[in-house]
């Protein structure tokens, strides 16, 4: 008998997960902040809640996949929050990306319901979400992570598991800071080229069959041809994470002097009002700073 499964936040990312474990045949619930268009879900079974509290209330296993902390603090202890409902035969895992910070003082806060947490951040965006091929991050207890392997190659492919609930989100954090400067560094490269008179066709030509080719600059590829930067990744999002890898680094001792820099040019352009963006709009700082 699958376990019952409550998932909130239906945004980019959570949305496809929902479907993906709907489709697992897993029994489902589902709540958004937001009133959304679930007919998708409830032609696979799943519900949608009236609050948190009532998606936890019906749940084994409660998912999250939202934006960050606020909204996480606000679905779990605001009114109706879903914490309220949390008991030692529940579990609540958290997908979202957190700073390992909040992480292990969400955990520390769980404990007093005697709910078990699961700290499992994804790395892979709208369409590996789309097709269950994430990688998760996890942390927490190993035989509880090992427990919850069916539930997560519905959604994913690969489960890392990564040492006690925040060292996920520690991995994540690792992991964004090399993606943020991939993209950056793939964006920066394709304007200086194209300051100097190369054509954007040729530069991605010459990096994408060359040695420097890889899977995410293939991915990201089209929107830097073309200037169109349909959000997969916000921007915003992008940002928030450089914020928490920021504070991450000071609190560990650990230098990264590219990951500051990395912020303040992701914050401007969030400041600019371009955190809806996909975050290859990183590419429109780059072209302002140009001369002329
Ligand atoms: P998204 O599309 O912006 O969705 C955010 C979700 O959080 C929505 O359900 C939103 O509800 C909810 N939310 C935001 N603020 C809230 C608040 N104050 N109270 C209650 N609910 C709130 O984000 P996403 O792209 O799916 O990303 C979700 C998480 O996964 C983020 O932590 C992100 O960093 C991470 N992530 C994203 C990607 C990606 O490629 N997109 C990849 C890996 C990891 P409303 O609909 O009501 O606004």
């Amino acid at each position: 008998m699958k376990e019952k499964i409550g998932f909130i936040g239906l945004g980019i990312m959570g949305r496809a997960m929902a479907l993906n474990i709907a489709r697992a045949g897993y029994p489902l619930q589902v709540y958004n902040r937001t009133p959304k268009d679930t007919s998708a879900l409830e032609a696979l079974g799943a519900k949608t809640a009236p609050s948190p509290r009532a998606l936890a209330q019906d749940s084994d296993i409660v998912m999250a996949m939202l934006t960050g902390p606020e909204a996480i603090d606000h679905l779990l202890w605001g009114d109706e929050g879903a914490a309220g409902a949390f008991g030692p035969d529940k579990v609540f895992i958290n997908m979202s990306t957190v700073s390992p910070k909040y992480s292990k003082e969400l955990g520390q806060k769980l404990a007093a319901t005697g709910v078990t947490f699961i700290d499992a951040p994804v790395s892979g965006s709208k369409k590996p979400a789309e097709d269950a091929t994430l990688l998760i991050l996890a942390g927490g207890q190993r035989e509880k992570v090992e427990a919850l392997d069916p539930l997560f190659k519905t959604v994913g492919n690969q489960v890392v598991y990564c040492g006690e609930a925040g060292q996920g989100s520690m991995m994540k954090m690792a992991n964004n800071l090399l993606l943020t400067l991939m993209i950056e560094g793939l964006s920066e490269t394709l304007n200086f080229g194209k300051v100097g008179g190369l054509s954007r066709e040729a530069l991605l030509e010459v990096i994408l069959n060359g040695p420097l080719g890889c899977p995410i600059f293939q991915m990201k590829c089209k929107a830097l041809s073309s200037d169109c930067y349909d959000p997969n990744f916000p921007l915003k999002h992008a940002t928030k994470d450089l914020k928490f890898l920021v504070d991450t680094a000071y609190e560990i001792g650990a230098p990264i002097p590219v990951g500051q820099t990395l912020f303040q040019l992701y914050s401007t352009g969030v400041f600019k009002k371009w955190g809806d963006l996909d975050v290859c709009a990183i590419m429109k700082v780059l072209e302002q700073m140009c001369a002329g």
